[in-house]
This record gives structure tokens, C-alpha cells and sequence, in this order.
């Protein structure tokens, strides 16, 4: 369906491979952290995927920064998340 390809062009999507069992693509919506600029996806179980950025509770697996996340959508760059706001005015010390 045409419809479902654009879809999934236009989002930012994990293309890393699930591990354990068998490698099927992962897919699943990528994040960015905003503490060290790593980017990838979010998994429910540690090394759950070749290109895992963040565990169950967001915390970064490149820098262990927890909460730090940021959706990384394709052509909404300058888009910020209203959530984050508040957090980085409050850290300002
Ligand atoms: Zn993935
Ligand atoms: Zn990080």
C-alpha cells in the first residue's frame, strides 16, 4: 500500500535488527537524547536490538542520562516537545 511506504518514510524508524531468536527488522520510533545526541529506539528489554538507544525507563545507553529523550521525527527538527520546556529552564543553576 502506497499509503503505508510514505508513512514510513516520512517517520524516523529504527532500522536495526531485533536480536536474540532470529533478526527481524526492528522498526520501532527513534529517539534522541538530548543529553549527548545519541539516537535510537526504545526497547522494553536490554539488547533487545542492534541499534537499542534507550531502555524501558529511557535511560541512554550511551551516556545513562535518564529522561533525556526527544521523538526524532523526519522534517520536524525544529519541533520541541512542550514537556522539555519547563526541564531546561529549571536547569538553569
Ligand atoms: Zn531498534
Ligand atoms: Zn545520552
Amino acid at each position: 500500500m502506497a499509503n503505508y511506504d510514505k508513512l514510513k518514510n516520512d517517520m524516523a524508524i529504527c532500522d536495526g535488527e531485533r536480536l536474540g531468536g532470529y533478526a527481524t527488522p526492528c522498526r520501532g520510533q527513534l529517539y534522541r537524547c538530548t543529553a549527548c545526541g545519541a539516537v535510537g529506539c526504545r526497547q522494553n528489554k536490554e539488547n533487545a536490538c542492534s541499534k537499542q538507544g534507550f531502555d524501558v525507563a529511557f535511560k541512554c545507553y550511551a551516556c545513562g542520562a535518564v529522561g533525556k529523550e526527544e521523538l526524532v521525527a523526519s522534517g520536524h527538527e525544529a519541533s520541541k516537545s512542550a514537556a522539555s520546556t519547563a526541564e531546561r529552564v529549571a536547569n538553569t543553576d
